[in-house]
């Protein structure tokens, strides 16, 4: 079924319509008739199967016919916190961390980071990614978009923490965490993964997340790009403790 995105207040009306490119999609490219059905989602982890009821270029009503929490979010409330990197790759990681299920991402500025943006262009960024995490859920059939949280440097994440279940940083130089390297699948509620970003952590970075109770995990001997390093990590841990590798 055809999925497309639908402003909540908009879905409250009595006859929720859709506008703007969609409804062009619908009535010019797509040629969909009244009586089709398609989804709609909201954001909010709530999915809507409606029927089309009026197809017009400016404006498609439809009615909603059922709705359901979306089967696609992984029961691991996956948190990403990654030294920020340069501009093209955080915005394939905006996409890609959609798609791996993460539900925060915090891009941090590390010692070592490269790019600080002034705040204003840094507000623009967050917005830019916030679009393509969106885009992303279309694609990827989430219910909802990541959330996106700048954060100043690590110390500020670590402040941040709140009480994850499992605590992972991701360290080429570290001796592996034995449980994650050999364990077996096991269920958590949650998780707070920590990547450096081109350049690495510093030391006194990996000191301070050691003492707030990260294990290091390795991503095997070779150096891995800073962002397959993300990529790499959030599917790793998605398969040991989330739903990749489950039957949908
Ligand atoms: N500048 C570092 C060096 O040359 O040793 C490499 C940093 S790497 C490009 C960026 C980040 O990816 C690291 O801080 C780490 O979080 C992650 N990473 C890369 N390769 C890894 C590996 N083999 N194991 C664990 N983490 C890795």
């Amino acid at each position: 079924m055809r999925r497309f995105f639908i402003l909540a207040n908009n879905l409250a009306n009595n006859v929720p319509e859709i506008v703007g490119p969609d409804a062009r999609h619908i009535a010019q490219v797509l040629r969909m008739q009244p009586g089709e059905l398609i989804e709609l989602f909201d954001g909010s982890g709530w999915v809507y199967e409606a029927r089309l009821e009026d197809v017009h270029p400016q404006r498609v009503r439809v009615s909603v016919t059922r709705r359901y929490q979306s089967p696609s979010e992984s029961p691991l409330k996956l948190t990403v916190a990654c030294g920020y990197l340069k501009e093209k790759k955080m915005d394939l990681l905006a996409r890609s961390l959609t798609e791996l299920g993460v539900h925060h991402w915090w891009p941090f500025f590390g010692m070592r980071s490269v790019p600080s943006p002034e705040p204003k262009r840094l507000a623009a960024r967050v917005a830019r990614w916030q679009k393509i995490s969106l885009e992303a859920v279309k694609q990827c059939e989430r219910g909802r978009p990541m959330t996106i949280e700048i954060h100043q440097n690590l110390a500020a994440v670590l402040a941040a923490e709140a009480s994850s279940e499992v605590k992972l940083l991701f360290w080429e130089r570290g001796d592996s965490d034995q449980r994650f390297s050999q364990g077996q699948r096991s269920a958590a509620a949650s998780a707070l993964l920590l990547l450096g970003p081109e350049g690495g952590f510093a030391p006194r970075e990996i000191a301070a997340a050691h003492s707030a109770g990260f294990d290091s995990v390795s991503l095997g001997p070779r150096i891995l790009r800073a962002e397959t390093a993300v990529q790499c990590a959030c599917a790793l841990v998605q398969h040991r403790y989330g739903d990749m590798g489950k039957s949908p």
